[in-house]
């Protein structure tokens, strides 16, 4: 570290309301990336209070994303820590008493006003055009008889916050410099269940887990100056704010679920992106290369960090960027870790036999050495490799590459059965050598003419990995099968 820092904690607080989005690590990532810099700690906190949105399994999946993107955490609700527990709806218990505290000090009060009363409030607003909107405070000031007697009365009352006429608007942001939000309502901080709303649960958690900054995303900004209210009515110092902005899609609109499915974090492990990938390219979207390539890693990215750097603008998410990275990443693997990849990603997906054979194996990792250099995502392998593990009587030929098929075809896949079947030893080169031999100097065969029927009886494909390795990897037995069955299908 260039200059000493003092130790920050800082947190991630996703609710798990579904599968986890895409902004959830590009969160976590940023918070990581300060912690590590500082050489403090990073908090991974669960804010499931919102018991209607709540998702069973939506945390595992929290944990697994963000674990499979290399962005773990020192504390949290599976690994627990001192300020635990790390689940809000395992510490109802503490929210209470600072809503009571608030309430006698004259900063909080109960509001019995049903919904339907709020629905016909806020249309009457709507409809009158007035620029007073927001609740108008019928509840404010009475008991609970006195409110009683009047229209639109609910028996369990919430509790709000008293907004001043004088509530600061304007906070410093360590990203953005001074920033200016909008006058909040009589903000809800108790539900009618008693449960707390995120604006009571977010302060008193952040305050009590020590957190020093508090990064998240740039549509918190409205809610900041009721956060700041609250630290100072229950006495407490604010930390540091940070709102990042948010991703976007090409035409600018923020990233949702419902419409880019890339607003998934599961989504790229499904694509077959690796996680190196999309951690790098998260870097990038809020923040400068940190080398001239782009290429960094996270302990790169951290070194350095500074919030003066992060970006402002909404990054457009460019996956024609991230497929570049992702053929990066991949071209840096060693072959081996390369099909152990590959083989992880096709059991993940249910795509490769539970058990795969030692010869299902060595045909993964000859094949994964072939294809390397061209293979963008993990999911591309199989395709490209699935003829390693066709039955060699019934490699099924493409249209396409039964149309390059001539009438000299059959001679051709005679005259390399002939090459091949002396043979001694059956290497690439070999194969290669034996085959030139063949067809292009005996037969005066131009290469391209000359491979094409040994291509489409070995593979089926007009296109196809590297041909003579490939044939190697196959063995001479299944090489001499396949043209075989080529030639006498085209008789
Ligand atoms: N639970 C909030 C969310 O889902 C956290 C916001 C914050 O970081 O304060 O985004």
């Amino acid at each position: 570290m260039s200059d000493a820092l003092a130790p920050a904690r800082l947190r991630v607080a996703p609710s798990p309301t579904g599968d986890p989005h895409v902004g959830t690590a590009y969160m976590a990532l940023f918070n990581l990336a300060y912690a590590r810099r500082s050489g403090g700690q990073f908090v991974l906190r669960i804010e499931d209070t919102d018991r209607a949105r709540y998702t069973a399994g939506s945390e595992q999946q929290i944990f697994d994303t963000l674990r499979w993107l290399g962005l773990g955490w020192d504390e949290g609700p599976d690994c627990g820590g001192p300020y635990g527990p790390y689940r809000q709806s395992e510490r109802l218990d503490v929210y209470g008493s600072f809503a009571s505290q608030l309430i006698e000090s004259g900063h909080a009060y109960y509001c019995w006003c049903t919904p339907e009363r709020l629905a016909a409030l806020r249309e009457a607003q709507a409809a009158s055009k007035t620029p007073l909107t927001g609740y108008d405070r019928l509840c404010y000031g009475k008991t609970r008889e006195e409110r009683a007697a009047l229209p639109g009365f609910a028996g369990q009352p919430v509790v709000r916050m008293l907004i001043p006429d004088d509530v600061e608007l304007v906070f410093t942001d360590l990203v953005r410099g001074p920033v200016s939000a909008p006058r909040p309502d009589d903000q809800v901080i108790v539900k009618a269940d008693g449960f707390p709303t995120y604006h009571l649960a977010v302060v008193v958690d952040d305050h009590l887990m020590g957190i020093t900054h508090v990064v998240r995303g740039e549509e918190w900004i409205s809610s900041t100056p009721k956060h700041v209210l609250l630290y100072k009515w229950l006495g407490w110092e604010a930390p540091a704010f940070a709102h990042l902005p948010l991703l976007r899609n090409a035409d600018r609109s923020k990233i949702s679920k419902r419409k880019n499915p890339a607003a998934r974090l599961a989504w790229f492990r499904e694509q077959g992106y690796l996680p190196e990938a999309l951690r790098n390219f998260l870097q990038l979207m809020g923040y400068p290369p940190v080398s001239d390539t782009e290429i960094a890693t996270f302990d790169e990215f951290a070194a350095g960090f500074d919030w003066a750097k992060v970006n402002t603008v909404g990054p457009v998410f460019d996956l024609a960027k991230l497929n570049w990275l992702n053929g990066h990443y991949i071209r840096s693997l060693s072959p081996e870790e390369l099909a152990d990849r590959i083989e992880a990603y096709l059991l993940e997906q249910g795509q490769w036999p539970n058990q795969p054979s030692e010869r299902d194996r060595a045909l993964l990792r000859g094949g994964a050495a072939l294809v390397q250099e061209r293979l963008q995502l993990l999911s591309e392998a199989l395709p490209k490799l699935a003829f390693l593990w066709a039955a060699d009587d019934a490699v099924t030929t493409a249209a396409d590459a039964q149309a390059q098929l001539g009438a000299d075809a059959p001679a051709i896949l005679a005259a390399a059965e002939a090459a091949l079947a002396g043979l001694a030893e059956f290497t690439g080169e070999a194969v290669e050598t034996a085959l030139r031999a063949a067809l292009v100097d005996a037969l005066g065969l131009k290469p391209r003419l000359a491979f094409t029927p040994v291509r489409v009886a070995l593979t089926g494909q007009r296109v196809s990995p590297p041909l003579f390795e490939s044939m190697a990897l196959l063995g001479p037995a299944s090489c001499q099968t396949r043209l075989r069955s080529l030639r006498a299908a085209l008789a």
